[in-house]
């Protein structure tokens, strides 16, 4: 294991795409709120970068190594919180982009957290699932203590669910004595039901999503009534998202997915759709009810709302002048660039962030985590509730301070998020 501790800085000439664009993000914000010096320096870098090599037995009785990854980029106003995400795109550069992503998100929403990130780059469908079982249980063996229910709390991403979840936490417990197991199963959120989750948390991002962009209709003074719209990427944010807009009369009218891309102006709908993916190795290809169209197609479809919802770096400077919406809603995390977004607000095309828009995810799980912390089971009216109470005081604020200084939602939102980290380092100086 390999642990490296504010050694390296994030901005270093060959970091990818998404560092650069998290950095220049928060230097954005941070020149606006004239943030001082020295906690600039203490955010543009991560507090621990966590590197673990393991080895597998796979069902043919090879043994395959692995490399996993957590970057714990800040924990001022709690422990390190943020998911982790099985995908060949997984490396230490997208896990610290990541994490500082994650910082912002949980305090933006108010939230007793910090940020992290993790991963193994791995393409899943590669896999059987009882080999995915023995790398997910072997991971969280060799990330040991640098995980906890009090330090750092991982939770599902892209291609990892409820159940690679309640792998990890079994696995946690495990290696603790029996009279400490119970005490932590709030190492991981996003747990199936039965297991400790929370009630809701399955859909809590994609409701999130939806409430962001009805928050802002309202403001415009319309509705969602009759909005088209188009998703990226149809897994558990896409879909939940999908499904929220189209109960709120909006019809969904593209989706593209890692396999292929579909249009149909007519309408698709969410649920059909949804069933024929499952039946369907998870992808979209092939579905009867509307028309395959180019990868590169996608996004200049027409439509009011864009909703990107699968991985960062998607809408950039070379597609961001073809995009026909009005609005998107992050539900992805950084799927906009620097230079991709410059054209788009130039075009004053709105963007609700990724740090406001998706954090009904991380709101649910801190509620699981409550949930887990008491000894309680909570039920799902409660949660969806407080989630859109808590959703919607960001929001509220977000855009408040928007139009009071003038600047672009997202600036707002990461001039909210970085000026309460301020505060608790003002209040308690710097050790020792
Ligand atoms: P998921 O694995 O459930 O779904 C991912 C979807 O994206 C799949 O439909 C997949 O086919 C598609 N996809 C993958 N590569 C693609 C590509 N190159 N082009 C188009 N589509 C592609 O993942 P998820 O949990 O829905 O996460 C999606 C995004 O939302 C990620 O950026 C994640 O960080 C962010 N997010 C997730 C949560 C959460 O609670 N799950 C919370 C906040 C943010």
């Amino acid at each position: 294991m390999t642990v490296i501790n504010n050694i390296k800085k994030m901005d270093k000439p060959n970091a990818k795409g998404m560092v650069k664009n998290v950095l220049e993000q928060f230097n954005n914000a941070a020149n606006h709120i004239n943030l001082h010096p020295n906690i600039r320096k203490i955010l543009s870098i991560t507090n621990n970068e966590i590197i673990v090599n393991f080895p597998v037995k796979m069902d043919n009785g090879e043994v395959e190594i692995f490399q996993g990854y957590r970057v714990q980029h800040n924990n001022a106003l709690g422990p390190y919180k943020g998911g982790l995400r099985y995908h060949p795109t997984v490396d230490i550069d997208a896990a610290r982009a990541l994490a500082m992503w994650m910082t912002w998100k949980t305090s933006l929403a108010g939230l007793p957290y910090g940020g992290g990130k993790g991963g193994i780059q791995i393409d899943p469908s590669k896999y059987s699932q009882n080999e995915l079982e023995r790398i997910t249980r072997r991971f969280t063996y060799a990330l040991g203590d640098n995980i906890g229910p009090e330090h750092d709390i991982p939770a599902p991403d892209v291609n990892t669910n409820a159940q690679t979840m309640a792998w990890m936490s079994d696995t946690y417990m495990s290696t603790k004595a029996p009279a400490e197991r119970s005490k932590n199963l709030h190492v991981v959120t996003g747990k199936p039901i039965g297991s400790g989750g929370l009630d809701g948390r399955d859909r809590a991002t994609g409701y999130g999503v939806y409430l962001t962009v009805k928050f802002w209709i309202e403001q415009q003074g319309d509705t969602l009534k009759n909005k088209t719209f188009i998703v990226q990427g149809f897994g558990n944010v896409g879909y939940w998202a999908a499904y929220f807009l189209e109960s709120d009369g909006a019809k969904l009218i593209g989706v593209q997915d890692a396999y292929g891309s579909i249009t149909n102006s007519k309408g698709i709908p969410v649920n059909d759709l949804f069933l024929y993916t499952q039946n369907n190795h998870g992808s979209l290809v092939g579905y009867p009810e509307a028309y395959a169209i180019e990868h590169d197609d996608f996004f200049a479809l027409d439509c009011h709302i864009c909703v990107p919802a699968a991985l960062g770096n998607q809408i950039t400077e070379n597609n961001a002048h073809l995009i026909k919406a009005s609005l998107i809603a992050e539900g992805a995390n950084g799927p906009i660039n620097v230079e991709g977004e410059k054209i788009l607000l130039e075009r004053n095309i709105t963007i609700i962030p990724d740090i406001l828009c998706n954090s009904g995810g991380v709101i649910a799980s801190y509620f699981e985590w409550l949930q887990n912390r008491n000894g309680e089971i909570w039920q799902i009216e409660d949660v969806i509730d407080k989630l859109e109470k808590k959703i919607k005081n960001s929001f509220d604020s977000v855009s408040a301070f928007a139009k009071s200084e003038n600047i672009d939602l997202r600036k707002s939102a990461y001039c909210i998020a970085i000026k309460r980290i301020e505060k608790a380092y003002v209040q308690r100086g710097i050790f020792p």
